[in-house]
């Protein structure tokens, strides 16, 4: 049972999601990032229950089996994430809101089931080169797992306008901005 609003943010790899993300939950304290549920290794400095809850693929179906996800995605080949609703719920007995910062199919899933409680947000780059780069500079990827994140990009960004706010990355300040304004004005 959804007993709280819910912030919902997408955006293809590369877009600066992450950034904006860090800068909202900066800016709006009564906001709390949702802790995803996934299947991929930790990445240096990653922490178990804090960027995510890291589980073996095993484990992740027994949850898939329980019903624990409200949305879960195999985001990559054979990479599983998913949003569980003991986290939400965690947020919501806190008083909170929840943000959650998930793929573009587990966004529209979310924001389809609880349209009247949500507000859901794409994030776009201004184009799939800038992307490209600032994927190369992040250096987290293989020339195979960029490849896999820029043709998921183009499919998603064809995916933007079934989203209630559509915000541009081409000026960090700007985008900043915006995202919290329209935040702020979901939440009042
Ligand atoms: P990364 O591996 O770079 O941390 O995340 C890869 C993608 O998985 C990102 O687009 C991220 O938004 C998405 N993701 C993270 N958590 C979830 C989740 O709980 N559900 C879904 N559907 N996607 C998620």
């Amino acid at each position: 049972m959804v007993t709280g609003k819910i912030i919902i943010i997408t955006a293809p790899s590369g877009s600066g999601k992450t950034t904006l993300v860090k800068r909202l939950l900066a800016a709006c304290p009564q906001l709390e990032f949702s802790i995803s549920a996934c299947t991929r290794s930790p990445r240096p400095g990653e922490v178990h229950g804090k960027d995510y809850y890291f589980y073996q693929e095993d484990e992740f179906k027994k949850l898939i089996g329980a019903d624990a996800f409200i949305e879960w995605e195999m985001v990559y080949t054979g990479k599983y994430y998913g949003t569980l609703k003991t986290e939400l719920h965690r947020i919501w007995d806190a008083g909170k809101c929840p943000l959650v910062d998930i793929d573009v199919q587990g966004a529209l899933a979310i924001s389809d089931k609880y349209r009247s409680v949500s507000h859901s947000i794409f994030i776009e780059a201004p184009s799939i080169e800038i992307l490209r780069e600032r994927l190369i500079k992040r250096g987290t990827e293989t020339a195979h797992t960029l490849e896999e994140r820029i043709d998921k990009a183009k499919l998603e960004l064809t995916f933007a306008p079934k989203f209630q706010r559509i915000i541009i990355n081409d000026n960090l300040e700007t985008a900043t901005k915006e995202l919290i304004e329209t935040v702020e004005e979901f939440l009042h």
